[in-house]
């Protein structure tokens, strides 16, 4: 069969054994995606009807890829795969819940708080409860009810488990968040899952239903997956347990987000007598790249281990190159970049970082040099302020207990309803334990100051109401553009500021039109706008993307250039006090130098302006490029270094107090050569980056100053010997 013939001896294997537990367990770029994708051809192929297929991928795009890959697979055979189950499992409990929603005690139309969503409702607890956003600030704790609703502790719970009166006011906060979700009928991502997953638990009406209907049961990147989709998988695999997980234990990288190590030791143990299957080719990549990624990772201690072969042949050697600075790190990747597309204008090419503001130096200079590019994961479309204000205005047609989304158009356009008025109904909204909307004609019969406006309002929300009952729903998203003044509020804007608003809001409504005519409703519409993620708006048809490296798993591109090799960055600097942490981190590299196919270029910065430091600092290079066999590596032209000596340069003083002067008001130079001397303020900030000499440990780099006077401390980095502290005046350090 043509379909078997694609893959290799163990992919089939995988792909044909559909009877039972299967697990793979493989590195990058071995197929695994592929296993997934083939595997739930073949279903069709054997006459499995598309709605009893599940297939659970990491984001929505890959989803997409997913089903048209499906659909041109299945093509010649006849067969329509349009009905198959592909999503993430976000998606997927978005839908169940929607369908289920009397079982599990929710009304149909509940609303969906993506990240921003759930952040406003953190900031309207801290309101109602009036604590200052100042001492508790709103991601964080967002962050932290996150982690309890995870850990299924509740808000009496976190507050008998406090220790600190912080504690006890997160609690405080925590149950204020839940009764605004609540009364909002609202459910965060969080909930999606967590609900889900209760509703298949204790009902068994429904878990057979499901588990019935689902029959064949596949998930992409299962080294991610955290305890509740663990136990969705178990309790939608039913008495047939005909389940296919595949992933990559090196590949781990969202332990922050409550995903647990040891996934498939678990999987062995929940399906006892699974099918193992290892894949060892790799498809994606050179020799030499997987060889230099393969060294990376090899230095984590709590990993099996495994082998890779290249089938595309050895490939070139790997770049490095060593910047001044992060524009000129920019500036050489910028260079490459445009000859690379010379050479050939198909080829793919991604810029990695770790963090999401190293984007923009890159930015800059492809701007420059008219490279077109695009930035994964900066704000989606569905993230923008005016396309989810109009959307909070269709959501309020739907819901209008919804508090957030209440809030957020009630003065957007301006209409008077000022902050007084706003605290005033919040008050009467919480002292009645009733949402914001049944608010209002409370505080209408108090007569209270502004009451008057958010009649208005409300009479508005109701009369859109009564008119768009029959309306579809372009014309809705019309309706209330035009009524409620927000497109003509939007141009006004845009000429002000000389931005998109409003072609935005053209773009949401077509993006609406397109979406009706593939037979999908408003809700889907709603659900897809909260549901989309960063990596969902990867689009393969601009040849460069600027990424985090969270965002670059599972795809791949000809040429890679992984920028910020930097401690502090890469690992990050918040990784630094636990081995864990930092084995996350190499974890992180492993999976961005796994995604090149052709070539791999490493970089970093000696000095970089470090957000929390407006200072231009000197930085020390990775402890993840000393990983990198020398063999594989050989420095770019231009490079401050070659890759060898990455461990022992020095930062160069001269260039360092040239920019510093730059950055500052130009000072006097030191008086004295000698270090003790130049003790006073801003002349100890330019001893950083200064060559001294100690009398046992040879040359060094002055890399931090504490302190002031004699109890000044230096920081020096030695060639030979590391990192040493000294107080100053006891170390006879020298400045050469
Ligand atoms: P990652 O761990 O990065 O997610 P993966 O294991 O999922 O990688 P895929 O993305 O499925 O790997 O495959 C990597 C590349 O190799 C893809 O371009 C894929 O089409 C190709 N490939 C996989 N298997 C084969 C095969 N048997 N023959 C030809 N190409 C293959
Ligand atoms: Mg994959």
């Amino acid at each position: 069969m043509a379909l078997l013939d694609e893959l290799n001896p163990q992919q089939r294997e995988a792909v044909t054994a559909t009877d039972g537990p299967v697990l793979v367990l493989a590195g990058a770029g071995t197929g695994k995606t592929r296993v997934i994708t083939y595997r739930v051809a073949h279903l069709i192929e054997q006459g499995i009807a598309g709605r009893n297929i599940l297939a659970v991928t990491f984001t929505n795009k890959a989803a997409d890829q997913m089903r048209h890959r499906i659909a041109d697979l299945v093509r010649s055979g006849g067969h329509d795969a349009s009905d198959i189950w592909i999503s993430t499992f976000h998606s997927f409990c978005a839908r169940l819940l929607r369908r289920e929603a009397p079982s599990a005690g929710l009304s149909r139309s509940f609303a969906i708080y993506d990240d921003d969503d759930q952040t406003r409702a953190v900031k309207l607890a801290l309101q109602n409860l009036k604590f200052p956003e100042k001492e508790l600030a709103p991601r964080p704790l967002r962050d932290r009810i996150s982690h309890a609703k995870n850990h299924s502790i509740s808000p009496d719970e976190m507050e008998a488990e406090a220790f600190d009166p912080f504690g006890k006011k997160a609690a405080a906060v925590y149950r204020e968040y839940e009764s605004i979700l609540r009364k909002s009928a609202a459910l965060d991502f969080d909930d999606l899952l967590l609900r889900a997953v209760a509703l298949l638990r204790e009902n068994s009406q429904v878990r057979a239903r499901w588990s019935e209907q689902l029959r064949f049961i596949q998930v992409d990147e299962f080294q991610d997956t955290n305890a509740s989709q663990e136990e969705m998988v178990r309790l939608l695999a039913g008495k047939e347990r005909n389940v296919c997980v595949v992933g990559d234990e090196d590949q781990s990288i969202y332990s922050w987000r409550g995903a647990v190590s040891g996934n498939f030791q678990r999987f062995l143990g929940d399906f006892p007598g699974a099918r193992t299957i290892r894949l060892e080719e790799n498809y994606r990549s050179t020799q030499v790249i997987l060889d230099a990624a393969a060294s990376v990772v090899s230095h984590n201690r709590t990993r099996l281990g495994k082998d890779l072969k290249a089938t595309l042949g050895s490939g070139k050697l790997l770049k490095y190159y060593e910047a001044r600075d992060a524009s000129d790190e920019a500036e050489y990747i910028g260079g490459e970049i445009a000859s690379r597309l010379r050479e050939d204008p198909r080829f793919t090419l991604a810029v990695l970082y770790r963090t999401a503001a190293q984007s923009r130096p890159f930015e800059e200079t492809l701007r420059r040099i008219g490279v077109r590019y695009r930035v994964v994961g900066g704000f989606s479309f569905y993230q923008r302020a005016e396309v989810k204000d109009a959307l909070a205005y269709v959501r309020l047609l739907f819901h209008p207990d919804d508090d957030v989304a209440l809030l957020r158009v009630l003065n957007v356009p301006p209409r008077g309803i000022g902050k007084v008025t706003i605290d005033s109904l919040r008050a009467v909204a919480r002292e009645s334990n009733v949402s914001l909307w049944q608010a209002i004609p409370r505080i209408a019969a108090q007569k209270a100051r502004g009451a008057s406006a958010l009649t208005d309002f409300r009479q508005m929300v109701l009369n859109f109401m009564e008119e768009c009952a029959n309306k579809n729903p372009g014309e809705i998203l019309e309706v209330i553009l035009s009524r409620t003044g927000y497109l003509d509020w939007a141009e006004q804007q845009d000429h002000l500021d000389n931005s998109a608003r409003a072609e935005n809001l053209r773009e949401l409504s077509n993006a609406i039109a397109e979406a009706i005519e593939q037979g999908e409703t408003l809700e889907d519409v709603l659900d897809r706008a909260s549901l989309v993620s960063d990596t969902d708006e990867f689009d393969q048809t601009i040849p460069v993307s600027l990424m985090t490296l969270h965002s670059a798993k599972g795809l791949e591109f000809d040429h890679v250039f992984l920028a910020g090799l930097e401690e502090g960055l890469l690992p990050h600097g918040r990784s630094m006090n636990s081995d864990n942490d930092v084995e996350e981190e190499r974890r992180l590299c492993y999976v961005g130098m796994t995604r090149a196919k052709r070539t791999l270029a490493l970089s970093r910065a000696v000095y970089r302006r470090s957000w929390a430091n407006a200072d231009l600092a000197p930085a020390a290079p990775s402890r993840f490029l000393a990983e990198v066999p020398g063999d594989l590596v050989e420095a770019a032209q231009g490079s401050l270094a070659e890759p060898g000596e990455t461990r022992r340069y020095e930062p160069d003083p001269d260039y360092y107090e040239s920019q510093f002067r730059r950055a500052k008001k130009p000072t006097a130079h030191p008086a004295s050569r000698s270090a003790a001397a130049s003790a006073s303020g801003g002349a100890a900030n330019r001893l950083i980056g200064a060559r001294v000499r100690h009398p046992s440990y040879g040359i060094g780099t002055i890399l931090k100053i504490e302190d002031e006077g004699d109890d000044r401390r230096l920081t020096v980095s030695f060639r030979d010997y590391g990192t040493k502290k000294f107080i100053e005046r006891y170390a006879h350090l020298q400045i050469v």
